[in-house]
């Protein structure tokens, strides 16, 4: 069979490059996962499990794409940085968009049992995504400051909704209707003189959302004090070089709006 004859219809295949030079942001947000938490049972307002399993999902990412330099995720969405001399797969957005849109969902189906346990999941569980290019470090300082200001507004409302809807007894309409037209000064108020809650207590994932970055530091203490021999063996020299070459990525739960953040880390926008 002559191939050549059929192969020019390769030609329709377009070259998608994204333009060079630019700090590549992709976000990828759950489908539908409003209905999703109500099927499997997500605790309201703020399911930890859910959380985390998208941390490590996230976490996977950035093990394998080392172009990744900063993931910030809150709710059923993460936001991922990619440098911008990224070179990864030729700067091409469809194949970098398709691969870690399903690298990440990849991840969450695998690991599901890790943090749901016994919980079964019930259908396969698809995340939309999108490129989006900024110029400057300025856009895309704002670009995760508005990110993590979404997190502050959705986790205020959310956690006087439900405290109104657990605590209160209120009907879901009834805590909307009592919530319309608040000003976050209020909700804070709400929440301290009705639930006794002081929001700035509750945990920093569920107010700033998920940060994940290259730990910088060089090959931790506590691997030096667990080395009992005083020779090291060598697959404990392998093991510490690797941990040098290849930093661990960590969850934080950090403020990135302001610049104490990007000042002690200067590479992500390098
Ligand atoms: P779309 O397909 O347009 O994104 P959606 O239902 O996923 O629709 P989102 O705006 O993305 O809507 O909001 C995600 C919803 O999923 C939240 O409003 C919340 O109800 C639920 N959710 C996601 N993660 C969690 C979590 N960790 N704990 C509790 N609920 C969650
Ligand atoms: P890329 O990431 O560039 O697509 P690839 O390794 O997936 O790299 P492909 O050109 O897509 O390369 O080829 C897929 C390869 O996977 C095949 O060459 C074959 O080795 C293997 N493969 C896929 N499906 C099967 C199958 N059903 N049985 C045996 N081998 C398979
Ligand atoms: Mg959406
Ligand atoms: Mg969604
Ligand atoms: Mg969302
Ligand atoms: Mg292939």
């Amino acid at each position: 069979m002559a191939v050549s004859r059929f192969a020019y219809v390769r030609n329709f295949e377009l070259p998608d490059p994204l333009l060079p030079g630019t700090f590549i942001v992709v976000r990828l947000d759950g489908q539908s996962f409003h209905r999703f938490s109500e099927v499997h049972a997500f605790a309201k307002p703020n399911d930890e499990r859910a959380l985390r399993l998208l941390d490590h999902a996230a976490t996977d990412l950035m093990d394998q794409f080392s172009d990744i330099v900063l993931a910030f995720g809150e709710s059923d969405e993460y936001s991922f940085l990619l440098r911008k001399s990224a070179s990864l797969f030729n700067r091409r957005e469809a194949k970098i968009l398709s691969t870690l849109t399903s690298h990440f969902t990849a991840s969450v189906v695998f690991r599901w049992s890790t943090y749901f346990g016994n919980t079964p999941l019930q259908y396969p569980p698809t995340f939309d995504g999108r490129i989006i290019l900024y110029p400057s470090i300025r856009e895309v300082r704002d670009y995760f400051s508005w990110r993590q200001a979404d997190t502050h507004v959705n986790n205020l409302y959310n956690t006087v909704f439900w405290a109104l809807v657990q605590q209160g007894g209120q009907s879901t309409s009834e805590a909307h209707a009592t919530l319309k037209g608040t000003q976050s000064k209020d909700k804070h108020e709400l929440l301290f003189s009705r639930f006794n809650i002081n929001y700035n207590s509750i945990d920093a994932r569920f107010r700033k959302g998920s940060v994940l970055v290259r730990d910088s530091q060089p090959a931790s203490t506590t691997d030096a004090s667990d080395a009992a021999p005083s020779v090291p063996t060598d697959a404990a020299i392998s093991k510490k070089s690797k941990a040098k070459i290849k930093p661990a990525v960590v969850v934080l739960h950090c403020d990135i709006i302001k610049d104490e953040f990007w000042d002690g880390r200067p590479d992500i926008l390098a």
